[in-house]
């Protein structure tokens, strides 16, 4: 587990242990080596599975990938999490990925576990033939781990719909006889896939800001005025006004993020600033959303580069390098690319008061103190971009049930579950002086040491 969720992980549990009112069936030294115990417990997974996998290219070379499973916590229910694609997967992002999927889960209180897949590879320099052996051989080596009701895979950075299918279809024919369709999400709606999948993390990263800042700031107006927080005031200073707002991160979650901000007219915030693995393009008025989603789609994922691509599908844009995005003067910073990107070396040269994190971990131990010293507002990962798992939940059950839900029912599912969750947090986070990420913490601890408590497993 990364540092700083370790650290936040012990701190919660350090005020829980203080706290003789939470399981006040615990005393003395009983209470003392229970939590212990759920240290020992929450801050190393269960399990680490690792293979390479031998693939025989289409080139003709044969190669070995290191792929890994790593199941973190199952206390609430089967270990849940995406399979990602990216040459820096390693063991230990991994394991740090799979842990904030188990505080993500008791966060939002959906039935499931924690873990996270990696495969070592950049997909973009292996062929279609050559990615689908991949994802079959995923499947093959870690079989006797994965299915239903023990382990259920999701896309991630990499992968989409339809490794998904690829993956629950080599699964279906390892096991045959056995219910399959729970065993992957994130899968094509045809394959049994959940309408608004594919959107429910960056619609849910754009709603939990909007939610935050407008509707419950707006309801709460009265109770918090009075109120000396310094996120509040953070947050009162940009309630009432048209926001800018940036994305770093133009995929799967970020281009949806930017379009929900884009199509929320009503609040009249520009998107002025996105970016991806190549470029950040800029425009103070407000950047065209859809045309550039629209070119993304069809440019193998990628933004416009080039004045000419540009003038062609008539964006007005300034294009800068790939991290200006970080460091441009707007309120909102919207972060869905990758882990790690505002870190010691970068946090002095952030501008935005609000920060949302999309993608897991984008912001680091240092940075994140820092920044929240200086009452910036860091939404993070584990409330933020919870819809594509919550999503993921529903396309689970739909599975079970072989009924399926309209894409209006998903989302309305989706906002009330994120909304019971903010309604949760957000008093205690505007009352209390700790940042947003410690109050979600706190909140995913109590749930799992209740659980853990209840399953006599704390001694
Ligand atoms: P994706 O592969 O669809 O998109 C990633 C985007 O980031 C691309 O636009 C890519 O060009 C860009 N990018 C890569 N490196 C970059 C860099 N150094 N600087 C700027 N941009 C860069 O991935 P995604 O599914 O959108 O996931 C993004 C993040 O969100 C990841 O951290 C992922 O773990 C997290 N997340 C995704 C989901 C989901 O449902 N897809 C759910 C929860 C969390």
């Amino acid at each position: 587990m990364a540092s700083q969720t370790s650290s936040i992980v012990q701190s919660s549990l350090d005020a829980l242990l203080e706290d003789e009112s939470f399981l006040p069936g615990l005393t003395g030294q009983t209470r003392k080596q229970a939590f212990t115990s759920l240290g020992a417990i929450l801050s190393t997974p269960n399990h680490i599975h690792k293979s390479f996998l031998r693939i025989p290219l289409e080139n003709g070379k044969v190669v070995r990938i290191p792929a890994f499973r790593i199941q973190h916590n199952d206390t609430l229910g089967p270990y849940k999490g995406g399979i990602r694609f990216h040459e820096s997967v390693n063991e230990e992002e991994v394991a740090n990925l799979a842990a904030l999927m188990t505080l993500k889960n008791a966060l939002h209180e959906v039935p499931f576990g924690g873990g996270k897949g990696g495969v070592a590879i950049n997909p973009r320099d292996y062929t279609v033939k050559d990615l689908h052996l991949i994802c079959q051989k995923y499947v093959h080596y870690f079989s006797d781990i994965l299915g239903p009701d023990k382990d259920i895979p999701a896309p991630d950075v990499g992968t989409g719909d339809r490794e998904m299918d690829w993956m629950m279809a080599e699964y279906k024919s390892i096991r045959p006889g056995t219910t399959y369709r729970g065993s992957f999400t994130g899968k094509s709606v045809v394959n049994g896939g959940s309408l608004g999948r594919r959107e429910a993390t960056g619609k849910g990263v754009y709603f939990t800001f909007r939610y935050m800042l407008h509707d419950f700031l707006n309801e709460k107006r009265k109770w918090l005025s009075g109120t000396e927080n310094k996120f509040a005031q953070t947050a009162f200073s940009y309630a009432d006004r048209p926001l800018d707002i940036a994305v770093q991160g133009f995929g799967n979650v970020g281009s949806v993020a930017a379009l929900e901000a884009y199509r929320c007219t009503h609040l009249k915030n520009k998107v002025v600033a996105v970016s991806d693995r190549n470029v950040t393009l800029y425009n103070s008025e407000g950047l065209d959303i859809p045309a550039l989603a629209e070119f993304t789609s069809s440019n193998d994922g990628d933004l416009p580069t080039t004045e000419e691509e540009l003038s062609k599908l008539k964006v007005k844009a300034e294009i800068m390098d790939r991290d200006e995005v970080l460091y441009l003067d707007v309120d909102v910073l919207m972060l869905a690319a990758l882990e790690d990107q505002i870190h010691q070396e970068n946090m002095k040269q952030i501008k935005a008061r609000i920060i949302v994190e999309g993608a897991n971990a984008p912001v680091t131990g240092e940075a994140d103190e820092f920044l929240s010293d200086k009452g910036v507002i860091i939404v993070p990962d584990i409330l933020a971009n919870a819809g594509g798992v919550i999503v993921s939940y529903f396309e689970w059950l739909q599975g079970r049930e072989t009924q399926f839900y309209s894409e209006d029912e998903v989302f309305k599912l989706l906002f009330d579950k994120m909304t019971a969750t903010m309604d949760t947090i957000l008093p205690q986070f505007f009352g209390d002086p700790f940042p947003l990420r410690q109050n979600c913490y706190i909140h995913a601890v109590m749930k799992l040491s209740t659980i853990s408590y209840r399953h006599g497993k704390l001694y």
